[in-house]
């Protein structure tokens, strides 16, 4: 993955890189779905950093970041990303194009990226403070981008990349998961049926993880196709008490949030450095409500309290976030040539669709992803 200088921006030979404008759906506010607006005339996304790339869109993938981002969750912390001297004037961000995942093909490099080179198909999760997938050019940099598994469409690839990324660094970077050290371990999923829930069973069933996974009944079929060892239905009695009567787990992976916290740490094995990592946090909600200062401050209040409370009963307390991970991507891509990890799809939209695309999503619900083609 190292990148070297090369001998000027390359292209691929049908890049329409002279046209300033290309298709997309883009909100000028934030709000319901009726902010989608359609346009043949968003600005072409331009590489202004060597390491950047330009990837034509197949296929983007939807989240629940999606929906609430269009409803302006997160807009204050994105704003600083975006504009950390705060220079731009506030709502600078509108247009502001949706969609975390992307699968397409190279169509231009900047200058210091040597590991892509136009016509590569590849996959990424772009990070939220970035213009998204739906639309038919993206500009990312080129260590958030990966080659897409041979062994799958544009259409199934891009299912997996922010799901992955996030599963991946809950699982690697906070709850200190890997290949090498899973087999023994007993891993709880809260959550199992959606997004991150069916690709965060398979990639730890295929380290050698026991997988429990707690869903509603009608996706247990789902889950332990995927490979879950122990499907809890979550939509009948008491979850907590049917969980409490299991072997304690080693790591206890959130996808649900709210209630679960109260108790889904005491299901952890005590003074065995054992992990309780929720993706389900306050983190942006504070800085949208208190702006960035307090926001933070409230933040590491919050972390800080809840983190020595759980200390006292010999378990660890983490958030997990999403973290873009092209190097993890690699992985990933071939865990999926080699027939460990499949796509979940659970329906396609046309790029004339976003609307209704996105309005499934804003149902709940998911049984895996939904994508939308782009090409
Ligand atoms: P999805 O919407 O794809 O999946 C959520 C799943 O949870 C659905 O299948 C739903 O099905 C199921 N579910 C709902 N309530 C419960 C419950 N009480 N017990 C068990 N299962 C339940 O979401 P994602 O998988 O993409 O994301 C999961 C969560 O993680 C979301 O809240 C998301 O915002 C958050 N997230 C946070 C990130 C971060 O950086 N911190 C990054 C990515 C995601 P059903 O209702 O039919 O049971």
């Amino acid at each position: 993955r190292l990148n070297k200088p090369t001998e000027g921006v390359r292209s691929f030979s049908t890049c329409p890189r002279l046209q300033a404008v290309m298709q997309a759906w883009v909100i000028d506010h934030y709000g319901d779905n009726s902010v989608f607006r359609f346009t043949k005339n968003a600005a072409f996304p331009s590489i202004l950093y060597p390491n950047e790339v330009i990837v034509q869109v197949h296929a983007a993938a939807l989240n629940p970041l999606d929906v609430n981002m269009r409803g302006g969750y997160g807009a204050a912390t994105m704003a600083m990303k975006r504009d950390p001297l705060n220079i731009n004037k506030s709502g600078s961000e509108f247009p502001l194009i949706l969609g975390r995942d992307v699968s397409g093909v190279i169509m231009e490099c900047g200058l210091d990226v040597a590991y892509f080179k136009p016509g590569d198909q590849v996959w990424a999760a772009i990070p939220p403070w970035k213009q998204g997938s739906l639309s038919e050019f993206v500009v990312l940099s080129a260590n958030e981008v990966s080659h897409k598994p041979k062994s799958l469409s544009h259409t199934d690839a891009v299912s997996i990349p922010y799901v992955a990324a996030t599963a991946w660094s809950a699982l690697v970077n906070t709850a200190s998961l890997n290949k090498d050290n899973c087999s023994k371990k007993r891993i709880l999923i809260l959550g199992g049926s959606g997004g991150v829930g069916t690709f965060a069973i398979q990639l730890l069933k295929s380290w050698g993880g026991h997988v429990t996974v707690t869903c509603s009944q009608n996706a247990e079929g789902l889950v332990r196709s995927l490979g879950a060892d122990e499907v809890v239905d979550y939509s009948s009695g008491s979850v907590e008490r049917k969980l409490s009567a299991k072997d304690k787990f080693d790591v206890v992976l959130d996808n649900v949030g709210g209630e679960t916290e109260k108790w889904a740490s005491a299901l952890l094995r005590p003074w065995s450095g054992a992990k309780y990592v929720t993706l389900v946090t306050p983190f942006l909600r504070n800085t949208d409500r208190l702006g960035l200062a307090d926001g933070m401050m409230q933040n590491f209040v919050t972390i800080a309290t809840k983190a020595v409370k759980h200390l006292r009963t010999g378990v660890h307390y983490r958030w997990g976030f999403f973290s873009p991970s092209g190097s993890a991507l690699d992985d990933v891509s071939e865990m999926v040539d080699a027939g460990k990890i499949r796509p979940v799809v659970e329906k396609t939209f046309s790029f004339s669709q976003v609307p209704q695309a996105m309005e499934k999503v804003e149902q709940g619900h998911a049984r895996g992803k939904i994508v939308v083609t782009v090409v």
